[in-house]
């Protein structure tokens, strides 16, 4: 554990602080629970890299495997300087829960190189990449551990990923990772998958609250391929969208922002500084703003017990893993907040990359009608499962979310049995 890490904002206590309300309410036995309170195998490795100045700078990185009782482990690589073992085994606990919400065949595991992604050169990175999976080589496979992107990581590193892999394996195997270019072998709509996600789970709950998206405005924190499409698919749905923001910061439009103007301006200059279609907002006031929606897609430990009381939105759809802690459920939830729990809300993307691993075994690919249809099929399902599980037993969404996740993990658990 990390103690400069205050707990609020310890992650994967957070993961266990609602793993264990979970466990609680389905009544889970004591061996069970244990087993699957901590993770299965965590690598650390150091990888000495030659910068482009000639310099040899060592980086450290990560491979958590929190559950493969399901399925290979599967889960991304984050490259983010702030990334540490403990937010590494918490995003590798939820993607074991977020699999099986949507009920894919998979564990979860999680990676992560502490670097600056923008900080570095195409060469730079490519070593890391390279010099990471040569590291974490023995735990990876496509029956074993399926990597894919996250934060600071894409097609083209994934694409570092297949190769190295496959190459050492003497083989060409591409399904050892996903969120890959189509002409590797990646899926149609992958890129798409988990901000369409979003999409597809706010309409389910507009739907349940009786709203009507046309009327609905939202604000989106985070600009990256789960931000800003999610905002272009809310689009879709007549959401007007008034709020988007990164790293630096957010614009604000009451009339409603043009979003292909953003993209397109992104797109140039990978930041929203510089657009005139909005004024400029923080990325503390976006969270505050009064609109139906709320979708913090950026990261962690966002709306904690500090701000939770002063959010407006009436849905809360969680692109990012983790944005609400454990504290500041407890207040979204006597506000009456209906919040879309992440390991639901953006399991469109682990969902398509299902279908890309599938495609891949099978050399056989797939229509983007027939990715997309699949993809809302269980989306539609499962948020109806949540919402079902949370009434039956009067708990959260984000407490069903759990419970029907970890519920499907501890069976397989139970029926593997404990091998000594
Ligand atoms: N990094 C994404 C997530 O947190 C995708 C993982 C995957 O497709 O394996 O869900």
């Amino acid at each position: 554990m990390n103690a400069n890490v205050p707990s609020e904002e310890n992650p994967f206590e957070a993961m266990q602080a609602r793993f264990d309300q979970a466990a609680e309410r389905l009544g889970l036995e004591p061996n069970v629970r244990a087993i699957l309170r901590s993770c299965e195998r965590e690598v650390t490795i150091s990888l000495p890299v030659v910068m482009d100045d000639g310099s040899v700078q060592v980086f450290e990185g990560y491979r958590v495997q929190h559950s493969t009782s399901r399925g290979p482990a599967k889960g991304g690589i984050r490259y983010a300087s702030n990334v540490n073992r403990d937010e590494v085994r918490a995003l590798a606990a939820w993607m074991t829960w977020k699999c099986a919400v949507v009920n894919v065949p998979f564990g979860g595991g999680k990676g992560g190189v502490i670097c600056d992604p923008f900080k570095m050169s195409k060469g730079e990175l490519e070593r890391v990449t390279r010099r990471y999976v040569a590291g974490i080589m023995d735990i990876l496979g496509p029956d074993r551990d399926v990597p894919a992107p996250d934060m600071g990581t894409d097609g083209q590193v994934m694409a570092w990923l297949m190769d190295t892999y496959s190459m050492h394996q003497r083989s060409y195997l591409p399904a050892i990772v996903t969120g890959k270019p189509i002409s590797l072998g990646g899926s149609l709509g992958r890129v798409e998958a988990t901000g369409r996600g979003v999409m597809l789970v706010t309409r389910e709950a507009c739907k349940h609250l009786g709203l009507d998206t046309r009327q609905c405005t939202a604000a989106v924190q985070g600009a990256g391929n789960v931000g800003l499409i999610s905002a272009l698919q809310l689009a879709t749905l007549g959401v007007k969208v008034l709020a988007i923001s990164d790293v630096h910061g957010g614009l604000y439009n009451k009339n409603g922002l043009d979003l292909e103007a953003i993209r397109a301006h992104l797109q140039k200059h990978r930041r929203l500084d510089g657009f005139d279609g909005g004024t400029r907002i923080s990325n503390a006031e976006i969270l505050e703003l009064p609109v139906d929606i709320l979708v913090p897609a950026a990261t962690e430990n966002v709306i904690t017990s500090k701000n939770a009381a002063n959010i407006k939105a009436k849905v809360i759809t969680e692109g990012a893993n983790g944005p609400c802690t454990a504290n500041a459920d407890k207040i979204l939830d006597q506000k009456g907040v209906f919040v879309i729990p992440d390991i639901l809300a953006n399991a469109g993307g682990v969902t398509v990359s299902y279908f890309e691993w599938v495609q891949d075994r099978m050399a056989f690919f797939w229509t983007q009608k027939e990715v997309e249809d699949r993809m809302e099929h269980i989306m539609v399902e499962s948020f109806a499962a949540v919402v079902d599980m949370a009434r039956r037993f009067q708990v959260s969404n984000r407490i069903a979310a759990y419970m029907l996740g970890v519920n499907r993990v501890a069976e397989t658990t139970r029926m593997r049995g404990i091998y000594a």
